[in-house]
């Protein structure tokens, strides 16, 4: 198959005209469907079903002999954070379960730390000169979100297949006024890429001007796996600890896309310095989680081995949708060299990289033939991305079958975008 700058004008009208006829008879089928959030199908809510019944009214006493209905334990019932801490990497003691979202916890840890300061800082982070965060790209939209909203300057730093550029990392850090990067180090939102153990490394080790330098570990995909391949990822907590800067990972986690979306729990792991000052903060916000939650989920989760199991069953459901996409795409597109995408290991998305300066365009196309897409930009702070390049796929809320039409079309729409970009030069 030819390269479209190898074709000849008349070629190039004759391809593109058959595609804007393909293009208009998808137009026609009236499609409505939705790729934009990284949700779990409600088959895969149906998984926890039996964790509803769960504890029961006779059973909510915790381990400790506490009344797990009442009031308190901010830091989360002893066997929730055991079950949690092999995901987590960290002790039991070092970990805090909270209500049901990761994002909140990140939240209020930005928040803690522009009001009040962190350990070995020097006072509020919105007291000092305007402060700035690495933002790995393509990244997760609500980080940057999060960032934006807070007045918090974002400093994007590519991706490069085993985690973000370090080289660039260096370089940013040795400014005092940059505070933090974000990481989602195993397969990562959007890419899917792994952190690979070079990379963890040289985080931990950073030499930063910030003396109160924070990596915000979200490791919200830690046992979200579609195949068998296990990627190792070095234990963040224990690098930083051995490099020396045993304050500088916070780890965050949810089962959000284990159990139940928007009932699960939410996790942090980080040094005893850093649990400290997080439950001192958080102490004034409430007087406890919802325990019956945590009772409920080491009830229905058990431990490690239950945790794995209920895994594969949510892979063998959503599996067949990343195949589907990457099928999709195949048929289509391999061979114009107009587009790349990634072929994840685990996580929730699929990155498709389109001809540069068509990405808001195969978004409008798709939207045309009722198809929504995250919008272009997303995966970039302030949603800009320079080279109008990168698109987030999300096949796990559809169908297989919408899935499939849906990467059909974007497909389409992703050729039929550069078509119309090399015709017009
Ligand atoms: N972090 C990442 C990287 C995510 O992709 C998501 C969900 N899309 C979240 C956090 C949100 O997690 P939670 O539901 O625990 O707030």
């Amino acid at each position: 198959m030819p390269s479209l700058t190898t074709l000849s004008p008349k070629a190039l009208a004759e391809l593109r005209s058959d595609l804007r006829r393909e293009f208009e008879a998808l137009k026609a089928q009236g499609l409505k469907l939705d790729m934009t959030r990284g949700k779990p199908a409600s088959d895969q809510l149906d998984l926890a079903a039996g964790m509803l019944a769960l504890p029961g009214n006779r059973d909510t006493t915790a381990e400790d002999g506490t009344d797990a209905r009442n009031y308190g334990n901010l830091q989360g019932l002893a066997e929730t954070r055991a079950l949690f801490a092999p995901v987590l990497g960290a002790p039991p003691e070092q970990i805090v379960v909270a209500n049901n979202s990761s994002l909140a916890l990140m939240h209020d840890v930005l928040v803690y730390a522009l009001l009040k300061g962190v350990p070995g800082g020097q006072g509020p982070w919105s007291k000092q000169e305007p402060i700035a965060i690495l933002c790995p790209v393509p990244g997760y939209d609500r980080h940057f979100t999060l960032c934006e909203g807070f007045g918090i300057r974002m400093i994007p730093i590519p991706m490069t297949g085993e985690g973000p550029d370090m080289a660039a990392v260096e370089r940013a850090v040795a400014d005092p006024a940059v505070k933090g990067i974000w990481c989602v180090p195993q397969y990562s939102n959007p890419s899917g890429e792994t952190y690979s153990d070079e990379t963890v490394r040289r985080l931990a080790s950073l030499k930063t001007a910030a003396p109160d330098f924070r990596i915000l570990w979200d490791n919200a995909y830690a046992v979200h796996h579609l195949t068998e391949a296990r990627p190792s990822l070095v234990n963040i907590l224990e690098a930083c600890a051995e490099a020396g800067h045993p304050d500088r990972p916070i780890i965050f986690a949810s089962t959000s896309k284990v159990t139940l979306a928007g009932a699960g729990l939410a996790l942090l792991a980080s040094s005893p310095a850093n649990v400290k000052w997080y439950l001192a903060q958080a102490g004034r916000r409430s007087i406890g989680p919802d325990k019956l939650n945590q009772l409920r989920h080491v009830r229905f989760l058990r431990d490690a081995a239950g945790i794995a199991a209920h895994m594969e069953r949510h892979r063998a459901l959503i599996a067949p949708k990343f195949a589907a996409v990457s099928e999709a795409f195949a048929a289509r597109l391999d061979g114009w060299e107009v587009a790349r995408w990634t072929s994840p290991l685990g996580g929730y998305f699929i990155t498709l990289d389109v001809t540069d300066g068509t990405a808001t365009e195969v978004v409008r196309l798709a939207g045309e033939a009722g198809i929504a897409l995250t919008p272009a930009g997303a995966t970039h702070p302030y949603g800009k991305d320079p080279h109008d390049r990168t698109l987030r796929i999300a096949p796990t809320f559809p169908s297989l079958d919408a899935v499939r039409k849906a990467a059909e079309a974007v497909a389409l729409c992703t050729l039929l975008a550069a078509v119309e970009a090399q015709a017009a030069g």
